[in-house]
């Protein structure tokens, strides 16, 4: 395969650019390679739903505090709207709106009945006592049922929420219905519902096509290093399963700081450092790095697994990673992306490589429609099935169009909620 693809159009300084515009942007790129109708992008470039909601909780100290959240509907021409629920304390209305547009694609990518949304609460969850932060997601939830539900809007965690907070939001829905309501979101704990090995799903997912484009790429998966970019649920499982595949995980990073070991860490060792509430900073068995210098390694896999915007043009100028498999949300900016294609750097792009997460998720909720639960095994193969088919799809895309993996997923993706949008028409 050729490595020199034509991408998405380099731009302008994305850094002074919303997320929602470069999201935008990057579907007016795909409409106009693929020659889309304009009526049919100018509806897809905008979001169907938006709820702000402000909200008080009381604090433990008896006093209150107003929060803000966020849900936002992208796309549902496809299925019920699905995505995470973020809690950050920088997370924005535009950001999420973003965000709600990649879970569209991401769903159609891989092939899934859902449409895209997102939401978030802007709050520091490591700031609040447990009891606070479950009176703030019930009431948060509260304010947001009246767009959410099993037919309607499916949440499931992202940055900063997990199991726990999905179990507050499933009880506090199936208390209003006065019934246990399990379908209403994912990655639940699995006594009330949740899926076999929807923790490590999307590092699970990531490994399979990071190990597909090695392959295709002709690199030698045993003893090729590998750095991390952010260390929780992706990232952390993603480091784990690269080393248990026999490669040398070289860097790891948290919002703490990075380490790196030439020779190659114990991800083992750092993530039983994580699960007891320790930071990488306090890991002593390695030398410290910073965040660029992590991510201009000179390693073989990059996976950046923490946040949207983390790679810039300028930067990636520097990087000298052979092959990235983006485990977060649009980590590389559109202009560092044309850098990175012109360099012939392999990237396998958020909506197909960290794709792994609403796979199991949606196996979650036929899972929960259904109340027939599957083995995990099962879980693994199925998951298997979708991502390697869904790889091969846009690969051969690629390779068709001489494009980028990127622009081959989003033709792909528009191409099949354009249709499902165009055969329903407008109502009425
Ligand atoms: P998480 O909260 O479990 O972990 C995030 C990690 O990133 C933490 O280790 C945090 O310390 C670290 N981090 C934050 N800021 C950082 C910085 N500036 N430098 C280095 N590390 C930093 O979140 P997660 O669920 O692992 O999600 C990570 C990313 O993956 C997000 O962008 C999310 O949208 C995306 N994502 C998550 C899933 C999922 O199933 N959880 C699925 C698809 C995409």
């Amino acid at each position: 395969m050729r490595i020199v693809r034509r991408g998405m159009a380099p731009t302008r300084d994305d850094s002074t650019r919303s997320a929602l515009t470069i999201a935008q942007q990057q579907l007016d790129d795909t409409a106009r390679a693929m020659g889309l109708p304009d009526s049919t992008r100018r509806f897809l470039r905008e979001l169907k739903r938006e709820l702000v909601v402000h909200f008080p909780v009381e604090m433990d100290d008896g006093s209150f505090r107003v929060f803000t959240g966020f849900r936002v509907q992208h796309n549902i021409a496809r299925g019920p709207a699905k995505g995470g629920l973020r809690y950050h304390p920088r997370v924005t209305l535009d950001d999420v709106r973003a965000l709600a547009m990649y879970m569209t694609w991401k769903s159609a990518v891989v092939d899934l009945p859902f449409g895209g949304a997102k939401g978030g609460v802007i709050c520091d969850p490591k700031a609040l006592s447990l009891t606070e932060l479950e009176r703030m997601t019930r009431r948060f939830t509260t304010e947001i049922s009246i767009i959410i539900g099993p037919d309607r809007d499916i949440p499931a965690p992202d940055l900063g929420t997990g199991p726990d907070v999905m179990a507050w939001i499933m009880d506090t829905l199936s208390m209003h219905a006065g019934y246990s309501v399990a379908a209403s979101v994912t990655g639940k704990p699995t006594a009330i519902g949740g899926s076999e090995g929807r923790y490590g799903a999307t590092g699970r997912g990531l490994v399979i096509v990071t190990q597909l484009a090695m392959r295709d790429h002709g690199m030698d998966a045993t003893g090729a290093t590998v750095a991390v970019q952010g260390f929780g649920k992706v990232g952390a499982v993603t480091a784990e399963l690269l080393a248990a595949a026999g490669m040398k995980v070289v860097a790891v990073s948290d919002s703490s700081g990075g380490v790196h070991r030439d020779t190659g860490l114990d991800v083992s060792a750092l993530r039983a450092l994580k699960d007891e509430g320790g930071r990488l900073a306090d890991y002593g068995a390695a030398d410290r790095i910073s965040n660029d210098e992590l991510l201009t390694l000179d390693v073989d896999v990059l996976v950046p697994a923490a946040l949207e915007a983390q790679i810039s043009g300028s930067l990636a100028q520097r990087m000298r990673a052979r092959l990235i498999a983006e485990g977060a949300n649009a980590p590389i900016d559109p202009e560092a992306d044309a850098v990175l294609a012109e360099q012939g750097t392999v990237v396998v792009p958020d909506i197909l490589a960290n794709a792994g997460g609403i796979i199991v998720s949606y196996f979650e909720w036929v899972q929960d429609l259904q109340a027939y639960f599957w083995a995990a095994g099962e879980v693994n193969a199925r998951l298997k099935e979708v991502m390697v088919r869904s790889y091969e799809h846009v690969r051969a895309r690629a390779q068709e169009l001489d494009v980028t993996m990127r622009s081959a997923a989003y033709q792909i993706a528009v191409e099949r909620v354009a249709a499902a949008s165009e055969v329903r028409g407008i109502y009425p």
